[in-house]
């Protein structure tokens, strides 16, 4: 199954133009079987988030919801992908604590375009390099802004770590939707089946998807 693990929409993310009706038709018709909705600190409410699944159903796709959340490490924006979590975390000031309460939830945590080079000058609008010490799940390695060198950098770290490797397109437009998109190697129907997965590593980072 090819899923497209980071999507943000207009109706939680203000830096999104997506519509979710428009989403789910676009992202059939570009040979997607699923995505999930990460917006930034937000998880859609059940209530909002349900006739959207049965539309996405309706047209044999599967709609996840996870949460994409920003930690201020020592003043630099470091994100995270979060699935499994039932409540919406906002944004948390360290990546410790956020992975420490996403764990004692039975979540995962992957570390989002950890190498995304910073638009500020130096660095990265990611986790850079502390990715090594953090206790992750994943790590995302195909994303629209992940060059040939942020690629080699995460590849390392998820040798170091031993965890597996996402692609997520991160799409705020629906034109990049699924340029990078993760198989999945077992049916996933749920955002446990999701969670599962992950944390067993039966998956694998797509880049190029079209
Ligand atoms: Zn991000
Ligand atoms: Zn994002």
């Amino acid at each position: 199954m090819k899923i497209d693990l980071h999507v943000h929409t207009r109706h939680y993310s203000g830096c999104s133009g997506i519509e979710a009706d428009e989403l789910l038709e676009h992202a059939a018709g570009v040979g997607l079987d699923g995505l999930a909705l990460t917006e930034h600190g937000i998880l859609w409410p059940e209530d909002k988030l349900a006739p959207l699944r049965e539309k996405a159903a309706e047209i044999g796709l599967l709609l996840l919801a996870g949460q994409e959340i920003t930690c201020l490490e020592r003043g630099r924006r470091q994100d995270f992908l979060v699935f499994g979590m039932t409540v919406s975390l906002g944004s948390l000031e360290s990546p410790l604590e956020l992975i420490e309460r996403v764990h004692g939830e039975g979540g995962v945590v992957v570390a989002a375009h950890p190498f995304k080079p910073s638009r500020l000058g130096a660095g990265y609008h990611g986790v850079g390099d502390d990715i090594v010490d953090l206790a992750i799940d994943a790590v995302e390695l195909f994303h629209p802004d992940h060059d040939r060198q942020a690629r080699a950098k995460v590849r390392a770290a998820a040798k170091i770590l031993n965890i597996p490797m996402t692609g997520g397109s991160d799409s705020h437009a629906l034109y990049s939707l699924g340029y990078c998109s993760t198989r999945f190697f077992n049916p996933i129907r749920t955002e446990d089946d999701l969670v599962r997965e992950i944390r067993a590593g039966r998956m694998e980072p797509l880049n190029g998807l079209k």
